[in-house]
C-alpha cells in the first residue's frame, strides 16, 4: 500500500512508515491512501471473536503493508493494554433500543485522543528503523489542552523520541494543568507561556520553519516531528473503533451481518468522522454518517449548503475540543469525492478568501453519505440532563452534542438503524460544565466538582483523573511565547 498527497496530480507515492514519519506532504497537502482495502464479510466475522488488539492489528495490517503482522499485533498489545484502557478499549453502552454510546475515553488521560496516541508512537518509533533514519524524533506539540497531555502520555519513554509540550498559561482548565504538570516520563518535557493557544501554535511553528533550528538540532543528532491529529499514523487507529463496535453490534445480536448501523460524531478537526467514512469505503455496513457540532456550526453548514465559510464569529463553547473553524480533515474527504485537481483549488480559495463552495457532483457525493446538525450551548446542557433522566447515563459535554445531533437526526428521518455515537471523552474531564448543566450551579473548587459529580451520581471517576492534586508536580516553567526556541535548548542540553 502506497501513499500520496491530496494535491499532488504527479501522485508521487510514499510508504506508511514515510508518511508516518513526514505528517505532512511537501505540497501542504494530506497524505491519502492510493487505494481503499477490502474488508470482507468473513473478515468481519472472524473479529467478531478477537479482542480489540487484535482487531487492531488487523485493520492497520491493511494500510501499513511494510510493518509485519508481529510488529502491529507486539504494538496493538501494548497499546490498547487492559492496565492502560480500563474497562476495554471500546466498549459499546446501549443507551436504548437505537443509541448506543461507543466510549473512547478509557485510555490513559481519559479522552478519545489516546486511541490514536497511544498506538502512534510505537508506529513512529519503528518507521524511524525502516526509513534508516538515526537521528532521534523531537515532537514539538502546542496545545490548548487534551492533545498535548494525550501525546505526553502516548510518546513517554518511547524509544528515539523526545516530546516538548506548549500550552498557554491560563488558557488551560486547573485539571488539564495539572495533568501536564505532573507528568511522568524520562523524554519529556512540559512548558507553559505567556500567550495564548495561538501564541503558542504560532512559536512552534515558527520554531519548525527555523533553517537555524533544524540545524541545530541536526548537529545534536534530532530532527523536528509533528504529533498532529493531521497525521496518518493518527488517522488509521480511528478506523479500528468503528469495526469493532459493528462486531459487538453482532455479538449482541442486534445486527445480521450485512445489516447497516448509523454513527454520530462530536466533530472539530474531522479525523474521527472521517476514519468512519473509510470505515465504511472499506465496506463495513454503514448507512448514514452524521456530523455532529457545537455552535461553532461550520460544517453543519457546509453539510447543508456546499459552501465552507470560514468568515464567522468564533464561539468559546464547554465542548472546546470541538471548538475549530478550520477541519483540517475536510481536505481528505474533499479528495475522495472531488479529486486532487478540484482539492488544490478549493483549498487555495479556502486560503486566500476563507471560504470555497464544492460542486455539484461533490455536494451528491458527499450527500450519500453524510448529514450535518449542531447543538448550541444550552441545547447540550439540556440533553446532558435529559440523558441522566432517560437512560441513567452520565455523558460530557462533547458526547452531549452528539447524542443530540443523534437524536435531532432520528426524529426528523425515522431511521431506527442502531446509532453507534462515538463519545469522545470521560465526564469528568469536563466536570465542572457536566455537574452545572445536571445541577444548575458550578462546584467552589474544580478538583472538587470531580468528587461531587461522582458523589452525586454513583459513578466513579477514571484511574487517570483520581487524586490529580496529590501528584508531584514536575514541570513549572512559564517563558515568553518568544522563547519558546531557548526552551527547547535548554530541555535538550
Ligand atoms: C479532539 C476531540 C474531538 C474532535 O475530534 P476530531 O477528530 O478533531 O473531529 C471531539 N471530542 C473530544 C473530547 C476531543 O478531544
Amino acid at each position: 500500500m502506497k501513499f500520496q498527497s491530496t494535491r499532488d496530480q504527479s501522485a508521487a507515492k510514499f510508504s506508511a512508515a514515510q508518511v508516518i514519519k513526514q505528517g505532512l506532504a511537501a505540497d501542504g497537502g494530506l497524505f491519502v491512501p492510493e487505494s481503499i482495502p477490502t474488508l470482507t464479510a468473513d473478515e468481519i466475522k472472524a473479529l467478531c471473536s478477537a479482542d480489540y488488539p487484535t482487531r487492531a492489528a488487523k485493520i492497520l495490517g491493511k494500510f501499513l503493508t511494510d510493518y509485519t503482522e508481529e510488529e502491529l499485533l507486539a504494538d496493538c498489545r501494548a497499546a490498547y493494554a487492559p492496565t492502560s484502557f480500563v474497562g476495554g478499549a471500546a466498549p459499546l453502552v446501549a443507551l436504548d433500543d437505537t443509541i448506543h454510546s461507543l466510549e473512547l475515553w478509557h485510555g490513559p488521560t481519559a479522552a478519545f485522543k489516546d486511541m490514536a496516541l497511544q498506538i502512534m508512537p510505537r508506529l513512529l518509533s519503528r518507521a524511524l528503523t525502516k526509513t534508516g533514519e538515526e537521528r532521534t524524533a523531537l515532537i514539538l506539540v502546542a496545545t490548548s489542552g487534551d492533545t498535548g497531555k494525550a501525546a505526553l502520555e502516548g510518546y513517554k519513554d518511547i524509544d528515539r523520541i523526545k516530546i516538548a509540550v506548549f500550552y498557554p498559561v491560563d488558557g488551560v482548565s486547573r485539571v488539564q494543568k495539572l495533568q501536564m504538570q505532573t507528568q511522568t516520563g524520562d523524554n519529556v518535557y512540559v512548558c507553559a507561556i505567556n500567550g495564548n493557544f495561538d501564541d503558542a501554535q504560532t512559536g512552534v511553528k515558527k520554531i519548525f520553519s527555523d533553517d537555524q533550528a533544524s540545524k541545530y538540532l541536526d548537529e545534536k543528532g534530532y530532527f523536528f516531528s509533528s504529533a498532529n491529529s493531521i497525521n496518518w499514523g493518527r488517522l488509521a487507529p480511528q478506523i479500528v473503533y468503528y469495526v469493532s463496535a459493528y462486531c459487538d453490534l453482532l455479538n449482541a445480536g442486534k445486527l445480521k451481518m450485512g445489516e447497516k448501523m448509523n454513527v454520530t460524531v462530536p466533530t472539530g478537526n474531522f479525523g474521527n468522522i472521517f476514519a468512519a467514512y473509510l470505515a465504511k469505503l472499506m465496506g463495513l455496513p454503514i448507512d448514514r454518517l452524521v456530523c455532529a457540532s457545537n455552535k461553532n456550526n461550520i460544517l453543519t453548514d457546509f453539510l447543508r449548503t456546499g459552501t465552507y465559510d470560514r468568515n464567522r464569529d468564533f464561539h468559546l463553547t464547554m465542548s472546546p475540543s470541538m471548538d475549530i473553524l478550520i477541519s483540517s480533515n475536510l481536505e481528505r474527504l474533499i479528495y475522495f469525492t472531488a479529486g486532487t485537481e478540484r482539492t488544490a483549488k478549493y483549498m487555495a480559495s479556502l486560503n486566500k478568501t476563507g471560504a470555497y463552495t464544492v460542486d455539484a457532483d461533490v455536494k451528491n457525493k458527499i450527500d450519500e453519505s453524510f448529514c450535518g446538525y449542531f447543538a448550541d450551548e444550552e441545547e447540550t446542557a439540556k440533553t446532558i440532563r435529559r440523558t441522566m433522566e432517560r437512560c441513567g447515563y452520565l455523558a460530557d459535554t462533547h458526547t452531549a452534542v452528539a447524542l443530540s445531533a443523534a437524536e435531532q437526526y432520528i426524529a426528523e428521518t425515522g431511521d431506527r438503524k442502531p446509532m453507534v455515537v462515538a463519545s469522545t471523552a470521560s465526564p469528568y474531564k469536563f466536570a465542572n460544565d457536566v455537574y452545572n448543566s445536571l445541577y444548575g450551579e458550578t462546584p467552589s473548587d474544580p478538583l472538587a466538582a470531580l468528587d461531587e459529580l461522582s458523589e452525586k451520581t454513583a459513578t466513579e471517576i477514571p484511574y487517570p483523573l483520581r487524586g490529580i492534586g496529590e501528584r508531584k508536580v514536575r514541570f513549572e516553567d512559564v517563558v515568553p511565547s518568544a522563547n519558546m526556541w531557548e526552551a527547547v535548548q535548554k530541555y535538550l542540553g
